[in-house]
């Protein structure tokens, strides 16, 4: 039998203490059931231009194939956007080498699909358990994955940043794809490395773990990033599911 769901959501996106601009962007929209967070790279104007390009071409890109699978909307979406992105990089030359993560969700009835690439994630918060849904496109973690690099190191480890998918950057990516079935009580989390670069994940867990609107939830996220140092732009955005 379906489980049926509702979903509140929030979302809060926070230039941090030391950035001059606000290269992360997000999108929600409920109609669509669709959700994006994005983190931009390659310096202004163009990291900015890339993440905001991302969440407008998926959004008009679902919004015009809603009658297609999840999965398809995800994956064309994603593949669109690395298309037009590439394509403003060759008209401008001032653009070269920007690019964007993406994490995205859509949510039809209680069976969710998340799609992701580079480093901006996906949590599920589940009876009390804090679960990642997406394994992080960069240097470091492809290390951890080959044995080469502890987890504990890879958090220090100066190339941190450095992606091994991103969307534009002139190479090509495909996205991950999963598809989660969710449940009333849970609550899932979409966020850049502004958040996940200074909390781990038992902070996460704490702050979800205290139950809250999700407004509230996102802003206490944020702050804590803040508190850790606040180094980079720190976007989130939380779905609630209730019965
Ligand atoms: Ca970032």
């Amino acid at each position: 039998m379906a489980v049926k769901t509702r979903i509140q959501y929030a979302a809060v996106t926070d230039i941090g203490l030391y950035r001059a601009s606000n290269q992360d962007a997000f999108l929600a929209c409920a109609d669509l059931g669709l959700y994006a967070v994005a983190d931009g790279m390659g310096g202004p104007p163009g990291g900015d231009v890339a993440s905001q390009t991302a969440m407008t071409v998926l959004f008009e890109w679902a919004a015009a194939h809603s009658e297609l699978p999840s999965e398809r909307v995800l994956r064309e979406g994603f593949n669109r956007a690395q298309d037009v992105i590439l394509n403003e990089v060759a008209a401008n030359p001032l653009l070269m080498g920007m690019g964007t993560t993406l994490v995205a969700a859509t949510i039809v009835g209680s069976i969710m699909t998340v799609a992701h690439i580079g480093d901006s994630r996906a949590y599920l918060y589940r009876q009390t358990v804090l679960r990642p849904l997406t394994e992080d496109h960069s240097v470091v973690n492809e290390a951890v994955r080959l044995g080469l690099l502890s987890r504990e190191d890879a958090r220090r480890d100066p190339r941190r940043g450095l992606l091994s998918r991103a969307v534009g950057c002139d190479d090509w990516a495909e996205p991950d794809v999963a598809t989660i079935g969710l449940l009333p009580g849970d609550q899932l989390l979409l966020c850049t490395d502004g958040l996940t670069g200074l909390l781990d994940d038992a902070d996460i867990a704490r702050c979800l773990s205290r139950p809250a609107a999700p407004l509230d939830q996102c802003r206490r996220l944020v702050q804590a990033a803040l508190d850790a140092g606040g180094i980079d732009n720190v976007t989130v955005l939380l779905l609630s599911v209730t019965a």
